[in-house]
């Protein structure tokens, strides 16, 4: 794919830390000099003192498989430290939670996952009694006159879900900076591959593993990266001690042999992605499509500048009844209909038919046109796919 910034050798550095040396230097201090790093399901492991004293000594507390991806994760990142979670909404949580004391305040971008916006909406505030702004951070002057020197913690989604919408990662940097506040950023959409946002100065990344990193449909986990010390202290002390709530050793090990191959299949994502928007942009059937990666994205230049390269997820309008767009979906026969993404097959999901209760409608958050479908493609044949979606439209 060519990208306005293609950077090669940062390409292929990436490659070379996804395929993961940090496994074998770890197995290989056991002496048993595995390629691939075993999976530890020990719970405790025997205790000895002095010079002979263990890295670990409870699983819940650390783990060598557990260990080792988030070693793998912290390089893929750039950052100093990798903590790896059961799932991208506890990784998520456990973040604002611990960072935002309550009835602190957070401001967060108003398009933004789901189960992000009710932790926000009905924990966060009706729980923790936190102060929430919800902003339309396409534009970073909203996010400025919404923090205050008493903000605690900056949130964006980029690109969001299921919206594709971007917020400069550099320009809320330099927000957050001075106002002395912590940015967290969600970049489950794009990947590491795709984007680095602790490069581009923000203090924090969470991922759902579930999606790309892991990228075969088989495992729920998230991942939070940050270089910061005294964050790292914080989070990890509430993830070991107190809500107990990692990534199982199974899992562990499932994501990291996702994560060798994530560059090969970001590349063949995005290659597939390009295909299938430029078809829909040009169907009778589609009013809008949003993708970054093409040019009548709002933000595409933004996209080009901030992201080295434009993912497999979109979204498009359908122009016509939500009847006639169940039929659509339900002529599919390479797309699935169902929730999640990030794997290897692509799917669709229509947020207004299939989770109702959750999507946004305005009041507080980004409003999601009814008509919306949100795509993740796949790793098929990208002439299949487009053909699959010209049967299926009207
Ligand atoms: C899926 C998703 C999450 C939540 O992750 P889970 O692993 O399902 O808990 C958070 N943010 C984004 C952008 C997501 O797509």
């Amino acid at each position: 794919m060519t990208q306005d910034n293609d950077d090669d050798s940062y390409k292929n550095r990436f490659a070379t830390i996804a395929v993961g040396s940090a496994e074998t230097t770890r197995s290989n201090k056991d002496r048993t000099s595995d390629v691939v790093s075993p999976i530890h399901l020990s719970t405790t492991f025997e205790w000895s003192s002095g010079d002979e004293a263990n890295e670990h000594d409870y699983s819940r507390e650390s783990n060598p498989t557990r260990a080792a991806l988030e070693d793998q994760i912290a390089r893929l990142e750039g950052g100093k430290h990798g903590l790896v979670f059961a799932s991208g909404m506890a990784a998520i949580s456990t973040t604002i939670l611990t960072l935002v004391p309550p009835g602190g305040h957070l401001v967060s971008s108003d398009s933004i996952y789901s189960g992000t916006e009710k932790l926000l909406t009905e924990l966060a505030t009706g729980h923790f009694g936190f102060d929430v702004d919800f902003v339309d951070a396409r534009d970073p002057e909203n996010v400025a006159d919404a923090v205050d020197s008493d903000t605690d913690l900056i949130w964006a989604e980029t690109p969001t879900n299921p919206l594709m919408q971007l917020c400069d990662i550099r320009a809320v940097v330099d927000i957050a900076d001075n106002y002395n506040t912590l940015f967290g950023v969600d970049s489950t959409f794009a990947s590491p591959y795709f984007q680095a946002p602790l490069d581009l100065g923000a203090d924090i990344v969470v991922h759902s593993t579930t999606k790309y990193l892991n990228g075969h449909s088989d495992s729920i986990g998230g991942a939070v990266i940050t270089d910061e010390d005294g964050v790292f202290e914080q989070l990890s002390f509430a993830q070991r001690i107190g809500l107990g709530n990692m990534l199982s050793p199974f899992d562990c090990y499932l994501v990291a042999r996702g994560v060798k191959t994530l560059p090969a299949r970001m590349e063949h994502h995005e290659e597939n992605a390009m295909a299938v928007a430029r078809f829909l942009e040009n169907h009778d059937q589609v009013a809008r499509v949003y993708y970054p990666g093409l040019k009548s994205h709002p933000q595409h230049d933004l996209a080009s500048e901030q992201m080295s390269g434009y993912s497999g997820m979109m979204s498009f309008e359908f122009d016509g009844t939500l009847i006639e767009l169940e039929a659509f979906v339900e002529g599919l026969e390479v797309f699935t209909p169902g929730a999640s993404l990030g794997g290897a097959e692509s799917l669709v999901e229509v947020p207004s038919l299939m989770i109702p209760d959750e999507v946004g409608h305005g009041e507080s958050t980004a409003e999601i046109p009814e008509t919306l479908v949100r795509v993740s493609v796949g790793l098929e044949d990208a002439a299949d796919l487009c053909e699959d979606l010209r049967t299926a439209l009207p």
